[in-house]
């Protein structure tokens, strides 16, 4: 019995390897695509993206990171220059309605609240917020340095910072109409610093947890779901797999203490590891996000087909699909889809083969 067991595996293990043929993601819950929000000047060609490229390939989630690339009327004081406006919104708006594409805003909380030596919006308009004051920002930012500076981050505990940033969020939700908003909430490096007045001595999982609580019971009120990026939920040091694809600073014991409607975003873009079973373990929704390794991506997708093959009916659905994730701005990303921006070193490994790979037309 044995014996005929172990065959039966052997056949349907090389079987499931024999599929050569690519696989196409259009059957998964989540098709899905993420790129930043298309400045004001560029959004009539990203809207004819979404038209024949999105679409055919039947993207049905469009992930836009808008950050302060909108003119807020709550916060002004928070707008970039030359921001989108409501109506071009609710062009992208239209677009997505036509085709069926959920769209959802992102706008960064909690961590990445600066970029190299740039400080962004929020704590350059209110410095208060910051939960490391007393890391200035380098002139020639490099990286390592002194501060462990990556980005900084908001203070969750700081009793103003809420208000202001839920104003942003709801206003982004409105404008896009959107049932859902991605809050970022990666590569949190700062968190929990001794030196906070409030934070010092609390436990970082806890904090973290607790920030992801606060931004989901406030999306709830509206029926809103919160989405976010899945790397501080792991173990990096026990896993391998560092302190950026996963968490070194303890945060990733806080799987256990996030609310389980939250959508992560679990993004693996050096090699394709299977961290969807293990957060979907745990009880939480995943979608695998890859970048600009194509190998990699057919990988993840391959393996995103098998988990929803193998799991239980229970485990099923929260293996929930595919989104490629674009970090050139969208100008750039469409230069490179079309071969009109300038030559790139490595032809193979590029955010569009990638696309390409993981959603055929
Ligand atoms: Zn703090």
């Amino acid at each position: 019995m044995k014996k005929l067991f172990a065959l039966l595996l052997l056949v349907c293990g090389s079987s499931s390897l024999s599929f050569a043929k690519p696989l196409p993601a259009d059957t998964l819950p989540v098709r899905g695509f993420c790129i930043a929000a298309p400045r004001a000047e560029g959004l009539a060609p990203f809207l004819k993206f979404i038209d024949t490229e999105l679409a055919p390939r039947h993207i049905n989630t469009l992930v836009l990171r808008v950050d302060f690339n909108y003119q807020f009327k709550s916060h002004p004081e928070l707008r970039d220059a030359g921001g989108l406006t409501e109506q071009q919104v609710k062009q992208l708006v239209q677009t997505c309605r036509k085709h069926n594409i959920r769209l959802i805003p992102q706008i960064n909380l909690l961590g990445h609240q600066s970029w190299a030596g740039t400080t962004s919006n929020l704590l350059k308009v209110y410095p208060d917020f910051d939960e490391t004051p007393w890391v200035k920002m380098p002139v020639n930012y490099v990286w390592p340095n002194a501060d462990g500076l990556y980005c900084k981050s908001y203070c969750p505990l700081h009793p103003g910072v809420h208000k202001i940033v839920f104003e942003l969020v709801d206003e982004i939700c409105d404008v896009f109409e959107s049932t859902a908003f991605h809050a970022g909430m990666d590569e949190v490096f700062y968190i929990g610093e001794d030196k906070c007045p409030r934070c010092g001595g609390r436990d970082k999982a806890e904090l973290f947890a607790g920030e992801v609580w606060t931004i989901r019971n406030h999306l709830a009120q509206k029926g809103r779901e919160l989405w976010m990026w899945g790397d501080r939920l792991l173990d990096g040091k026990l896993t391998g797999l560092g302190a950026w694809e996963a968490s070194m600073n303890n945060t990733h014991r806080a799987v256990d203490l996030v609310p389980k409607d939250v959508v992560i975003c679990d993004w693996h873009y050096e090699r394709p590891d299977k961290t969807p079973v293990y957060l979907a373990m745990k009880g939480l929704s995943v979608i695998t996000c890859p970048w600009r390794m194509p190998a990699n991506a057919k990988l993840q997708l391959k393996d995103m087909y098998d988990y929803r093959a193998s799991a239980t009916k229970e485990m099923k659905p929260r293996f929930q699909g595919m989104m490629q994730t674009v970090w050139s701005d969208a100008a750039g990303f469409l230069d490179e889809f079309y071969g009109t921006g300038k030559p790139q070193k490595d032809t193979v490994n590029t955010s569009a083969n990638c696309f390409r790979a993981v959603f055929t037309k």
